[in-house]
């Protein structure tokens, strides 16, 4: 693998950036597998969440921190030929990350997560009252490694990203 340019870099960020939800991937300790979807919110390659302090996901992630997030941009249906039904693809590019995930507790800090996940739905300026910044669990996951993938495509284009390494 090799590392990505900056313009592949700020293409992967637009794409992560033009999604309106990711999937989060945890394992349990037996390795059972466990998919959420959830907003959030992205800056300076760390993907930030948030949720409610206690659940299915939080004990998992209390034995194991490693996440694996996908995001995926709107597909849109295309066909070479409308009659051949395997002429038809999904164009899409979607985005894997792997990363761990720690949990944000200093106030100040968490109400800037929160500024960076409402910055991905609005371009309103928020507050937030003190007992809602202290019941919100933030998790943060820096982005240990990235690929991404462009389907749909004919030709060589299709796959520009894959398996490169970016942080
Ligand atoms: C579009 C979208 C965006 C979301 N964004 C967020 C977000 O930003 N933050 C957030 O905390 N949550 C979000 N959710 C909800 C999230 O997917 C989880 O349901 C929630 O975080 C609770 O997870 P938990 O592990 O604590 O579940 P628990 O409350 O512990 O769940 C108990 C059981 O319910 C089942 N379950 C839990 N969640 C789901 C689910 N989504 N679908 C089906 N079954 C489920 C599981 O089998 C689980 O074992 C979003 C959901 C959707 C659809």
């Amino acid at each position: 693998m090799r590392t990505v340019s900056v313009e592949e870099l700020q293409h992967i960020e637009s794409l992560i950036r033009s999604c309106p939800l990711c999937y989060v991937g945890m394992a349990d300790e037996q390795g059972v597998p466990y998919v959420l979807p959830m907003n959030f919110g992205y800056e300076e390659e760390v993907i930030y969440l948030h949720s409610a302090q206690e659940g299915r996901s939080i004990s998992i992630l209390g034995k194991n921190p490693q996440v694996c997030i996908t995001f995926c941009t709107e597909p849109r249906l295309v066909w070479q030929d409308k009659e051949v039904a395997c002429s038809y693809r999904m164009r899409a590019e979607s985005v894997i990350c792997h990363g761990n995930v720690s949990f944000e507790e200093e106030y100040d800090e968490k109400v800037k997560a929160l500024d960076i996940i409402m910055q991905q739905y609005s371009d309103r300026a928020f507050s937030y009252s003190a007992p809602a910044v202290k019941n919100v669990k933030i998790w943060k996951v820096p982005i240990d490694k990235v690929t991404a993938k462009e389907f749909g495509v004919p030709g060589t284009k299709a796959n520009l990203y894959k398996d490169r390494k970016v942080f």
